[in-house]
């Protein structure tokens, strides 16, 4: 049984740790943001009113996310584990899933913080060339993630649930060290 959450910076690397790592423990990688770019991608109601919110780098409402996490926590694919990335991406977000978690008898092992520096975290984004990859919504983005998403760093910290592991080393280096925290 594994169950992780992930945090970081954009660009530190979390969708592709968060992918490997479940692949390898056979669990489902949950991304809202790869659930929010299908739901654009397929003009879905849903979809036509995030867009605008990730095209300028903001947080999509909370309205629009929670229901949809607590649904695909409670699928069938969820009995082995889960690993989750991308949410909780504020406190308000973290405090839902607290209940949601509760309600539906799932506890968590930990949550895991993917620690890289400010300017590699830019040069990662720009190299990646996303839609919402550019100069002006990275900045946004990042700013976004200092003021409504790190606060989760000191949230977790105080519940004694954050492991930081350095996510500027080699992609297989990172993958290593949450191996070894899943196996601890
Ligand atoms: P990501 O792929 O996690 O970087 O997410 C891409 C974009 O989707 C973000 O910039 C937000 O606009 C939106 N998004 C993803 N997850 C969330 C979330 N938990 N709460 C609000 N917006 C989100």
């Amino acid at each position: 049984m594994v169950r992780l959450i992930f945090l970081g910076p954009p660009g530190a690397g979390k969708g592709t740790q968060a992918k490997v790592l479940a692949d390898r423990c056979s669990v489902p990688h949950i991304s809202t943001g790869d659930i929010l770019r299908g739901a654009v991608a397929a003009e879905t109601e849903l979809g036509l009113k995030a867009k605008g919110f990730m095209d300028r780098g903001e947080l999509v409402p909370d309205d629009l996310i929670l229901d949809l996490v607590g649904s695909r926590l409670d699928n069938d694919d969820t009995t082995s584990g889960w690993i989750l990335d991308g949410f909780p991406r504020n406190v308000s977000q973290a405090k839902f899933l607290d209940v949601l978690l509760e309600q539906i008898n799932h506890q968590y092992d930990c949550v895991v913080n993917l620690d890289v520096p400010d300017e590699v975290i830019v040069s990662r984004l720009l190299e990646r060339g996303r839609s919402d990859d550019n100069g002006e919504v990275i900045r946004h983005r990042l700013s976004v993630y200092r003021e409504q998403t790190s606060p989760l760093i000191d949230f977790y910290r105080e519940r004694q649930l954050l492991v930081s592991v350095d996510g500027n080393q080699p992609i297989d280096d990172v993958s290593a060290a949450l191996e070894q925290i899943v196996a601890a």
